[in-house]
C-alpha cells in the first residue's frame, strides 16, 4: 500500500492511454485518460514543473497531504506519476459536468436543491478543515457532478494544490507571511471569491474557505456573483468591505433563512464568520427551511 502512494516515475503512457483533453488552465491540463490494465477511464491532470520553480519542496507537502484525502465529495486521487518536467496526478473520472453548466439547462430548480449542493461543499470543507487542511481555491468551476444522473452527488474536483496555487497569472503563493502578492496581482479572477483578510494580506485560515462557500451560495440563488466590478480596484473595495446586497427583484422570492445563511458566510470579520461546522447546523442547510418552488 504504502509503495502504492509514492510517486511512479514510468513512462505514464505505457500504464494509461491519454485521450481527449477535458480542461485546461496555463500550466496544467486535464486529460481523459483510459487504464491498460483494467478498461478504467480516469482524468489525469498534467501539471508543468516549470511553473513550480523553486516551489518543489511545497509540492511535495501538497502531494502527500493529497494523498491522505478520503471523501465522498471530494474528487480521489488514484495515482501520481512524475517526469523531469511534468507531473500527473490520475484522478476519478466524474462524468456530470460543471455545476453551473448543469443548473442553467434544468427546468426547474429551488432553493432546496441550491442548499444540498452547498450541504454537500460544507461537508467537505469541514472534512478538510478537521484534517487542517485549507482548500483556498473554492469556486463553481471546481464543483463537478459525480454523474449525469439527476440525483448525483457533487465532487470538488480540484486539488487546489492548497498551498501553491496555479492560476492564469501563475504560482502564486498564498503562505500568509508571503501573501503580498495579492496587492501587485494583475488577475483579477482570483479576486471574486477571495475573502477580505485574504485581499488586505492579514492572515487567515479556514474562514476563507467559508466565505467562499457563502459566494458560491450567493451564486446559487441568484445566477450572478454577490462582488462584482470591471475596475479591479472597486472589486477589491466591494470585497474589502464585504459590500454586498441581497437586490431587488431577484432576491424578492428568496427565503430570509437563505439569506440569513449567506450573510453569517459574506462576513468580514473572519473571527465571527460561520465555521464550515456552524453553517452544516444552519437550519437552512440541516432544517426545512430551504423552500421548493422554482427559482429560475
Ligand atoms: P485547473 O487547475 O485548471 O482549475 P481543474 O482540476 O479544476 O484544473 O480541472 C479543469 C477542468 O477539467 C475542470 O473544470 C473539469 O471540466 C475538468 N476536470 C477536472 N477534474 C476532472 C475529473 N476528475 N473528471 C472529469 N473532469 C475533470
Ligand atoms: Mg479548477
Amino acid at each position: 500500500l504504502i509503495k502504492d502512494r509514492q510517486k511512479k516515475t514510468e513512462d505514464i503512457s505505457a500504464v494509461y492511454d491519454m485521450k481527449e483533453k477535458l480542461g485546461e488552465g496555463s500550466f496544467s491540463e486535464v486529460r481523459l485518460a483510459q487504464d491498460r490494465r483494467t478498461q478504467k477511464l480516469v482524468a489525469v491532470k498534467c501539471i508543468q514543473k516549470r511553473a513550480l520553480k523553486g516551489k518543489e519542496a511545497m509540492l511535495e507537502n501538497e502531494i502527500a497531504v493529497l494523498h491522505k484525502i478520503k471523501h465522498d465529495n471530494i474528487v480521489s486521487l488514484e495515482e501520481i506519476y512524475e517526469t523531469p518536467a511534468e507531473l500527473y496526478l490520475v484522478m476519478t473520472l466524474v462524468t456530470g459536468g460543471e455545476l453551473l453548466d448543469r443548473i442553467l439547462v434544468r427546468g426547474t430548480y429551488t432553493e432546496k436543491d441550491a442548499s444540498s449542493v452547498v450541504g454537500q461543499v460544507l461537508d467537505a470543507v469541514l472534512y478538510l478543515h478537521n484534517m487542517g487542511i485549507v482548500h483556498r481555491d473554492l469556486k463553481p468551476e471546481n464543483l463537478l457532478y459525480d454523474t449525469a444522473f439527476e440525483d448525483s452527488k457533487i465532487v470538488i474536483s480540484d486539488f487546489g494544490l492548497s498551498i501553491i496555487i496555479i492560476t492564469k497569472c501563475g504560482i502564486v503563493d498564498l503562505q500568509p507571511e508571503r501573501a503580498l502578492f495579492l496587492s501587485i496581482h494583475p488577475c483579477v479572477s482570483v479576486y471574486l471569491l477571495s475573502a477580505p483578510e485574504l485581499l488586505e494580506q492579514k492572515t487567515y485560515g479556514k474562514a476563507v474557505d467559508c466565505w467562499a462557500v457563502g459566494v458560491i451560495a450567493y451564486i446559487l440563488l441568484c445566477g450572478y456573483p454577490p462582488f462584482y466590478d470591471e475596475n479591479d480596484m472597486e472589486l477589491y473595495k466591494q470585497i474589502v468591505k464585504a459590500e454586498y446586497a441581497f437586490d431587488s427583484p431577484y432576491w424578492d422570492d428568496i427565503s430570509e433563512s437563505a439569506k440569513d445563511f449567506i450573510s453569517h458566510l459574506l462576513q468580514k470579520d473572519p473571527e465571527k464568520r460561520y465555521t464550515s461546522e456552524q453553517a452544516l447546523q444552519h437550519p437552512w442547510i440541516s432544517g426545512d427551511t430551504a423552500l421548493e418552488k422554482n427559482i429560475h
